[in-house]
């Protein structure tokens, strides 16, 4: 059995191809540790330091702690660390050192003397058997209780955005760290999910009831089945692509990665790819060009037809004949629906509709149609080209 975890099933959701790349082919990929991870590795590490001592009565410090995190920081720091803000908005390693310290002063302040909970688990790690017997892994930042019964499943965010109570109630990671704490702790009356936004020195909360729970369980594994089930992984393009590792091997930015490593602009024109490109934009602009002015003439020749009173207009090598006639004009909306129905009502709906051939392509692709038909057709791989502004690159 497969042991599943919160960020597996998002990375199946978000991407199917990068769940592809990541944990059926395991390809191996350099992931820099950007900035805002490292230091909410080393915050994290701070607060469980923080409490592992209080387990032992021994308080610590505003200034000792901060002490501990500064060295921790220096300890572990290095120049391959990413700032991806560092050009943008001018923000050094530094800037962020400062920041996690903010967060631990603040949390300290607003904590001590630490005596909110009784705690059980720092860094807890563990698997749950879900029902239809896969593991899912739990890993809980700070777990504790009181002695009313209530336990606490905590996590230290270092987010620059608010968790609002929408995402709070449904966040899935934490909600079914629950589902462990009530079977590991019989004497648990409710369990609270605790997000402690360092950078709001505010808490998120949120408490699921037994009903929820059986749902979110039933939605992970029907969830699961599906990634087990796959035959398909679909690229997935959104805003997640900026900080997918895998852009060299995924077919929709390997060019592009290609390319940022050409610096020199003459090669960068010379590259196939790119000639082919943008020889195709041009053709499609000269394209729409023609079309526009193909319906200019079009206009022009009509008028001069109906000007001069001819149906035919002559030039050097070839006619052009202008023919009025008729033709309907569909009615919109409710008429529609009452047009067609008439039509269906006098028989002639079969005689004059046509198929559909996009809505019956993408049925039989999908496979939401019978059988029967489906098997009458044949299924050909063909392609579809688009073209698309770069949203990296400034127009000339
Ligand atoms: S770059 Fe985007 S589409 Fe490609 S694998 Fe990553 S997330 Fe998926």
């Amino acid at each position: 059995m497969t042991a599943y975890s919160h960020s597996r099933v998002s990375c199946f959701e978000n991407c199917p191809y990068q769940y592809k790349l990541r944990y059926i082919d395991k390809v191996k990929v350099n992931v820099p540790t950007t900035i805002e991870a490292f230091m909410g590795e080393i915050v994290h590490q701070t607060l469980e330091h923080l409490y592992k001592l209080k387990k032992f009565k021994k308080r610590v410090a505003l200034n000792v702690l901060i002490k501990f995190y500064r060295d921790l920081w220096d300890k572990n720091y290095s120049e391959d660390i990413l700032i991806v803000k560092a050009e943008k908005e001018k923000l050094t390693a530094n800037n962020y050192k400062k920041m996690g310290e903010k967060f631990i002063t603040h949390y300290y302040e607003r904590m001590k003397p630490f005596e909110e909970m009784t705690i059980l688990g720092l860094e807890t790690t563990d698997r749950m058997t879900l029902s239809d017997g896969n593991q899912w892994h739990v890993r809980i930042d700070k777990l504790g209780c009181d002695n009313k019964g209530n336990y606490f499943v905590c996590d230290y965010k270092t987010n620059a955005r608010m968790k609002d109570q929408g995402e709070a109630d449904s966040d899935r990671q934490l909600a079914l760290y629950s589902v462990w704490v009530k079977d590991k702790f019989p004497d648990a009356k409710s369990v609270k999910l605790i997000w402690h936004m360092l950078a709001f020195n505010k808490d998120a909360i949120s408490e699921r009831t037994d009903e929820q729970l059986e749902k979110l369980q039933q939605d992970v594994i029907e969830r699961i089945k599906e990634i087990e089930n796959a035959k398909e992984f679909p690229r997935k393009q959104s805003a997640l692509c900026d900080y997918c590792v895998y852009k060299e091997q995924c077919p929709s930015f390997k060019h592009e990665v290609e390319l940022e490593k050409i610096e020199d602009i003459k090669k960068f024109k010379e590259d196939e790819g790119v000639k082919l490109v943008d020889e195709y934009s041009e053709v499609k602009t000269k394209q729409a060009e023609l079309k526009k002015a193909e319906e200019e003439f079009k206009d022009n020749l009509i008028k001069y037809a109906k000007q001069f009173g001819v149906d035919i207009v002559y030039g050097s090598n070839k006619k052009c004949s202008v023919k009025e006639f008729d033709k309907i004009v569909m009615p919109e909306g409710e008429n529609k629906e009452k047009f067609i129905q008439l039509m269906k009502d006098k028989g002639l709906y079969e005689e004059l509709s046509m198929i559909c051939y996009p809505r019956l392509n993408s049925k039989v692709v999908g496979g939401n149609i019978d059988n029967e038909l489906k098997k009458m057709v044949d299924i050909i791989r063909d392609f579809r080209l688009s073209l698309s502004k770069r949203k990296d690159v400034e127009e000339d």
